[in-house]
């Protein structure tokens, strides 16, 4: 079984084909960054103008290196939500089209459910007749905690089984990564900043720029990113410097707050669910410092982190969909209704059980 995935969420064009016994065989990324960078964050309409230039010729492609034809295609996923609104209706026309064309079911995908699973990607002859969920490296036993962390969600979820997902806590306002952009833009960084804040946190010295970590006095789950935010805000705006030890010291301080604070809320998570195992994916994911935080947070409670095999798959890519559309097909899924219909706000714990 092959399936096609396409992901068109937000300003990634993604493509790829996920093969039931050989794993990834192609994963075509085009992102739209440069385009928005110059408004310092995502524009809904270019971006969904963007996707329908880039997404044709990403499939022809991913096909034609490949050497795959449309009749070795079995199914098509695509994002179906949340994400934005026009982004989403390019990637969801254009699987109805080829689905039609082809002949072949369409599978639905939540985008948050694909990054969830995109630590398993390097996985061949992927199953989950055992139960387990498993990177190559570790294999960990449902139920587990995932926090999902990218530009758009904060979400720490209780993973009863691929499918059945309890949402323990999430973000009331700023999502991490969207906090990480705009004070990445402040600091003179190009959009989408998040990495290179890292890269510029790495010179600064600790503890000369101590922020509010927001929310860990109160009891439950949940985050709130906005007042953290403001705060590292101001301090930059009132600074107005071009030094780079300060924007360094500014950046380590910033995502010390936004990391601990993760930290202290999966700790939080592990605990009341009496779970030891945790799961990162979303953008965020690929953040060093937050794996080493959670990394020793697990080592002291012998618990394990799983994280996506590569950085690529942290962030938006049509493999995660592809991954994701393969597991739904093979449990009966995927349909012929080629009614274009998307959902920009949609929960994960809404979503259609998987039975394997
Ligand atoms: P959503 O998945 O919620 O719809 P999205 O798809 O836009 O949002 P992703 O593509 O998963 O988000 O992740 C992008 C985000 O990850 C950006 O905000 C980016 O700055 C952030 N990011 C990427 N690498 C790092 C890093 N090393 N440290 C911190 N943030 C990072
Ligand atoms: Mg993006
Ligand atoms: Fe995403």
């Amino acid at each position: 079984m092959r399936v096609l995935g396409i992901e068109t969420s937000c300003d990634e064009t993604g493509v790829a084909v996920y093969d039931q016994n050989e794993g990834l065989l192609i994963n075509k990324i085009y992102s739209q960054s440069l385009l928005h960078s110059h408004y310092g964050g995502v524009v809904p309409e270019l971006a969904a103008r963007d996707h329908t230039l880039r997404i044709i010729p990403l499939i022809v492609s991913a096909l034609r290196e490949t050497g795959l034809t449309s009749s070795d295609i079995n199914g098509i996923a695509y994002t179906a939500g949340p994400g934005l609104i026009g982004s989403l209706l390019v990637g969801s026309a254009v699987a109805c089209a080829l689905a039609y064309a082809w002949n072949i079911p369409i599978i639905d995908i939540h985008h948050m459910e694909a990054h969830l699973l995109a630590p398993m990607l390097n996985q061949k002859n992927i199953s989950f007749d055992s139960g387990f969920y498993s990177n190559c490296t570790d294999v960990i036993k449902f139920p587990f905690i995932a926090l999902l962390v990218s530009g758009g969600h904060t979400q720490l979820v209780m993973v009863k089984k691929i499918g059945e997902y309890k949402i323990l806590g999430e973000s009331i306002d700023d999502a991490v990564g969207e906090v990480f952009d705009k004070i990445a833009v402040l600091l003179g960084l190009q959009y989408p900043g998040g990495a290179a804040l890292s890269v510029m946190a790495r010179n600064g010295i600790k503890g000369r720029y101590i922020f509010p970590k927001p929310m860990i006095h109160k009891p439950g789950l949940n985050f709130s990113f906005s007042g953290l935010k403001t705060a590292v805000s101001r301090v930059i705006l009132s600074l107005k410097t071009n030094d780079n030890q300060v924007k360094a010291d500014i950046a380590c301080g910033f995502e010390c707050a936004a990391i601990e604070t993760l930290t202290i809320k999966c700790y939080r998570a592990l605990k009341q669910t009496q779970i030891k195992n945790l799961v990162i994916s979303g953008g965020v994911s690929a953040n060093l410092v937050l794996r080493s935080y959670l990394s020793n947070m697990l080592e002291s409670m012998q618990g394990t982190l799983l994280y996506p095999p590569k950085l690529e798959f942290c962030t938006d890519n049509g493999a995660m969909v592809a991954c994701a559309g393969l597991i739904r097909l093979k449990s009966g899924l995927a349909h012929t209704n080629l009614s274009i219909l998307v959902k920009p706000r949609w929960s994960l714990e809404s979503l259609p059980k998987v039975e394997i």
